[in-house]
């Protein structure tokens, strides 16, 4: 039986003896682990104990990982295989200038290609489709997916990011099935099909694959895209450090299904304690990761800022796994007295009030600060053809504040006015702050 397919129990009964091994290497090959855990008075694979003994252990934090960075360890000290081991080396792009970087042996790269197998599988792509993407992997651990789809016998074809017009030509020359894109891409081509007079829905594309933001997962802004292109919209989510698509939307559309098993094991944590969270349906806080069989860098709890709400119960699918939909991350966080907001939230519920806004926003807070003191501006953009009114911009507000218990200052914006990306939406505007 599939990883997909086991209970709790069996992945757990199977995961326990790969962990302890997992830790022993740890011990034995991982400067930077080695010097944590002693630490904390773990010096041996016994010391640390099984999977229930996990939440006892230290998180892994990502500026830890750049802090044990220098000349001699350019990786980091975490890089637990010799380099001769090493066939890839992937890298973040880095807010900070210096790229961390992201070792793979060829046993982590083959593991990786499965997870990321599993995900795009259970998104029901499968052999002898053709699927159009706009990746530019580039030096980026997104490129391990180009090698599942090889995997799962897709036909791919890349045409990168940045050229709208090539994308195009593509679906219609050659009619893929399937789109492999941000959402925020997605939503700029049903715009950018509209001012040409094209109806893309009808064209061949009937599946389209999103990832990269969360966007995708963001109801309002899914049924947009579904509408526009007439194709079903499956999400998937990874994270560098620990691999790509750990998680994959299935055909059923109800949250992306963990695809890491045997290789990855998750917990869910309260993000302001750290306290470990039972995993119920519904309940919601961030993932921490942990290596299960990872060689060159592998990581101990690794904190991954991501926020999501998981669903336990049983899929239609047929698949056991746990399943997700991210509601955002901690760095794009903002609390607004005492109130916790994604800004994805925000254009969630901007969406929802319908044809007169277009669905792209722009939050521009005064302060360059976590915390915002209200009203939050929120500038919002309407409708192609709209005309704004007083009562509109009243009712944003109103409705932004009923659901997600926040005072905005609206200020509505004639159709096109803000700025749309092939990559990823920047729906924080810091640029009026400070
Ligand atoms: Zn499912």
């Amino acid at each position: 039986m599939s990883e997909e397919h086991l209970s709790r129990e069996e992945q757990r009964s199977l995961d326990e003896p790969v962990f302890r091994t997992q830790i022993a290497y740890l011990l034995g090959h991982s400067a930077f682990y080695r010097e944590k855990l002693a630490s904390v008075g773990i010096r041996s694979a016994e010391d640390a104990g099984g999977l229930s003994n996990l939440h006892e252990l230290p998180f892994t934090e990502k500026d830890e990982l750049r802090a044990s960075r220098d000349k001699a360890h350019p990786i980091g000290t975490h890089l637990a295989a010799p380099m001769e081991e090493v066939v890839r080396v992937y890298s973040t792009s880095g807010t900070t200038g210096t790229p961390s970087y992201i070792p793979l042996t060829a046993e982590d790269l083959s593991n990786w290609i499965e997870i990321s197998t599993r995900s795009y599988g259970a998104s029901g792509l499968s052999a002898g489709e053709r699927m159009v993407t706009t990746y530019n992997a580039g030096p980026f651990v997104a490129g391990v997916t180009l090698d599942a789809f090889a995997r799962i016998g897709v036909c791919h074809i890349p045409v990168g990011a940045g050229n709208t017009e090539r994308l195009m030509t593509a679906v219609q020359l050659l009619k893929p099935t399937v789109l492999g894109c941000t959402p925020s891409y997605a939503m700029y081509l049903a715009e950018w099909a509209e001012e040409r007079g094209l109806d893309i829905a009808i064209s061949s594309v009937n599946k389209i694959l999103v990832a990269g933001e969360p966007g995708g997962g963001e109801p309002e802004m899914r049924r947009r895209i579904e509408a526009a292109w007439g194709a079903r919209v499956t999400e998937a989510m990874g994270i560098g450090d620990i691999s790509v698509s750990l998680w994959g939307e299935c055909t059923q559309q109800d949250g992306m299904h963990f695809s890491g098993g045997g290789l990855v094991h998750f917990e869910l944590i309260d993000p302001e304690t750290g306290e470990v969270l039972p995993l119920e349906d519904g309940a919601e806080g961030e993932l921490v990761y942990t290596h299960l069989r990872q060689r060159a860098a592998p990581l101990l709890r690794f904190r991954s800022r991501d926020r999501v709400r998981l669903s336990m119960g049983r899929c239609a699918c047929g698949r056991t796994t746990p399943r997700v939909r991210c509601i955002g991350r901690t760095d794009d966080l903002l609390i607004v007295r005492g109130v916790n907001v994604f800004p994805s939230a925000v254009r969630d519920v901007v969406a929802r009030i319908g044809g007169d806004v277009s669905g792209t926003i722009s939050i521009q807070p005064n302060v360059k600060a976590v915390k915002q003191a209200p009203p939050l501006p929120v500038v919002v953009e309407l409708a192609r053809g709209v005309t704004p009114d007083q009562g509109l911009a009243k009712r944003i507000g109103q409705r932004i504040r009923d659901e997600l218990l926040v005072t905005t200052e609206i200020t509505l914006v004639p159709f096109g006015t803000l700025p749309r990306t092939d990559y990823k939406s920047k729906l924080v505007d810091w640029s009026r702050s400070g």
